[in-house]
């Protein structure tokens, strides 16, 4: 079976959006690209997951949604890295859908259709919802705190480690990886 990273998208692997600037390109954060790749190279599949109420809430549309999320793949795979999949709920919060994190249904469904093992999979993001999608699919979990906007103050769920920024998450990974019984 395969092994997969789930990273959220703003705050993790991009700058965040300035929601009043329509379709803004996308600014990977520093190391990302070279993080990506060392993970791709040990064997992992990679997904991005995100949360774009934006979009319900008329900030922006799907289309930059999309827009966005062309050009970051396109970032990527100019350095070599190769996204298997990117999920984005449009949704509002309150709207009970199952694509907004913390749902589980991207991870279930990506575990079926790549034969990958949720357990031996990581999930990577500043959010304590990233932390709890996570923990729901039985995935090891790394909250990134980037100083004073790094994670929100809402965290209930313990994530396996706590790291800088992405670039020390795929480095726990990647010293986690293959080790059954160390984690929690
Ligand atoms: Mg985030
Ligand atoms: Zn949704």
């Amino acid at each position: 079976m395969r092994r997969a990273v789930f990273l959220d998208r703003d705050g993790t692997l991009t700058e965040e959006g300035d929601w009043h600037v329509k379709a803004a390109p996308p600014r990977l954060l520093p190391g990302v690209t070279q993080a990506l790749r060392r993970l791709q190279d040990a064997g992992f599949l990679l997904f991005v997951v995100t949360n774009q109420s934006g979009v319900a809430r008329g900030y922006y549309t799907e289309e930059d949604v999309r827009v966005f999320h062309r050009r970051m793949e396109e970032m990527l795979a100019e350095q070599g890295v190769r996204l298997q999949g990117i999920s984005y709920c449009p949704h509002m919060p309150d709207e009970g859908c199952a694509c907004r994190k913390p749902g589980t249904r991207y991870l279930a469904e990506s575990a079926a259709r790549h034969n990958i093992d949720l357990a031996r999979s990581f999930v990577v993001g500043d959010q304590s919802t990233d932390i709890a999608m996570g923990v729901r699919n039985g995935c090891r979990t790394i909250l990134v705190c980037r100083g004073f906007d790094g994670a929100d103050e809402k965290t209930s769920v313990e994530p396996d480690r706590i790291a800088s920024d992405v670039t020390e998450a795929a480095a726990l990974i990647l010293a986690l990886d293959g080790r059954d019984d160390a984690t929690r």
